[in-house]
């Protein structure tokens, strides 16, 4: 018998408003939406972001024995975690159902969300009224503390510190428990003990991780938001095994996240900052991290067969060096069979050599590690490589 494997991928990570600048390309500009498939085939997606228009145009739904059926969490109603809904085209095929669970807002009353979808599509903010949209759809009141079943899954709600509220979802399968903690700032004693309740002991920890500590201390205090300090913090306290950095700040760069991860490097031992495209797979030997990066992102990419040296980390936390050769090469990065494994997001030094004018020439290249391939090589990994400088 295989071991039941649960598939968490990232379709948006961005706070606020999503970003185009190319400068936050690598991390993505989506706004929040996640993607959680159970052992048991049941499809959990968490928030509405603008990343859940292309979730809904990926054209497959995931493999599962019965029929569709989607489980969408909205921890909140701002914008962000909304904004994706009326561009998700599963939402306009009558043979498609959605289960929405939602909390009860305080400035909308009774069925919060179903006025959400009203007020999103009504003139003149949107060309197409509600009547386009035929699939069934479900609306369910959740509360903080509220836990229920969904199949083989426990679902558990949490309170968090944010302005008009905000749930967080701790979803428990068989194959491990993912906690998604956006949006929420540490100070109120009450709610800060609800996020650490919702967290204890979580596979995998995914917490609001907007400014860094330096910005939460200042002006940016009270808008809501947590920094990469808080996340290691709560992480060590309540014992999770893998923090995720999320809901980066608009305002921040790819340098700027970068930064970020290493400050959390240093507090807590495995983390990861949420970047679109990423996956990571529970319940799989080795509790493997693996990433994919959209072909448009990596421009023109050109076969190579360059020898190169490489220095970074192993997943395992260990240095390694390596010699070995680039597959194929485009502007912005390599990739390179390598046979050490090195972990997802850290830094690599490459050296290519490239024939020069007076024979062979080196170049140094700073890299991050964006995808890995598991299709191995012979016993080699095809590792992709952004470079930095
Ligand atoms: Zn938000
Ligand atoms: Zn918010």
């Amino acid at each position: 018998m295989t071991a039941p494997v649960a598939k968490l991928s990232f379709w948006g990570v961005r706070g606020s408003t999503p970003t185009v600048d190319p400068s936050t390309w690598r991390y993505g500009g989506n706004t929040p939406c996640l993607e959680l498939i159970a052992p048991d085939g049941t499809q959990f997606i968490l928030d509405c972001g603008t990343g859940l228009r292309m979730l809904g145009n990926r054209g497959t739904s995931p493999s599962r024995g019965g029929s569709p059926e989607t489980h969408i969490f909205v921890t909140h109603y701002h914008w962000d975690h909304i904004q994706g809904i009326p561009f998700f085209a599963p939402l306009y095929s009558e043979n498609n159902e959605f289960h929405f669970y939602s909390f009860r807002s305080k400035c909308l009353g009774r069925d919060s969300l179903k006025q959400v979808f009203e007020a999103q599509m009504a003139v003149p903010y949107f060309p197409v009224d509600m009547s386009a949209m035929n699939a069934r759809r479900k609306f369910r009141e959740v509360d903080g503390g509220e836990t229920f079943r969904i199949g083989e899954n426990k679902i558990t709600a949490g309170w968090l510190n944010h302005p008009q509220g905000c749930l967080g979802f701790r979803i428990e399968t068989p194959a491990g428990s993912v906690v998604y903690a956006t949006d929420n700032e540490p100070g109120d004693a009450k709610l800060d003990k609800s996020l650490r309740e919702l967290a204890a002991g979580a596979d995998i920890f995914i917490n609001d991780a907007q400014y860094t500590p330096e910005q939460l201390a200042g002006t940016r205090r009270g808008w809501g938001h947590s920094s990469w300090l808080d996340g290691t913090r709560i992480a060590r306290e309540v014992d999770a095994k893998t923090l995720v950095l999320f809901h980066h700040d608009p305002d921040s760069t790819d340098r700027m996240v970068d930064t970020i991860l290493k400050h959390a490097r240093e507090e807590f031992g495995s983390v990861y900052a949420a970047s679109e495209g990423m996956v990571i797979t529970l319940g799989s030997p080795g509790e493997r991290v693996e990433a994919h990066m959209p072909g448009s992102r990596t421009a023109l990419r050109r076969e190579a067969h360059f020898r190169v040296h490489v220095c970074g980390i192993t997943e395992g936390g260990h240095p390694f060096e390596e010699d070995s050769v680039v597959k194929d090469l485009s502007l912005q990065g390599a990739l390179i069979a390598l046979k050490n494994s090195p972990r997802l997001q850290s830094e690599l030094q490459v050296t290519i050599e490239t024939p020069g004018v007076n024979g062979m020439q080196q170049m140094q290249l700073r890299g991050y590690v964006v995808r890995i391939d598991n299709v191995a090589e012979r016993d080699h990994t095809a590792v992709g490589v952004v470079f930095t400088d």
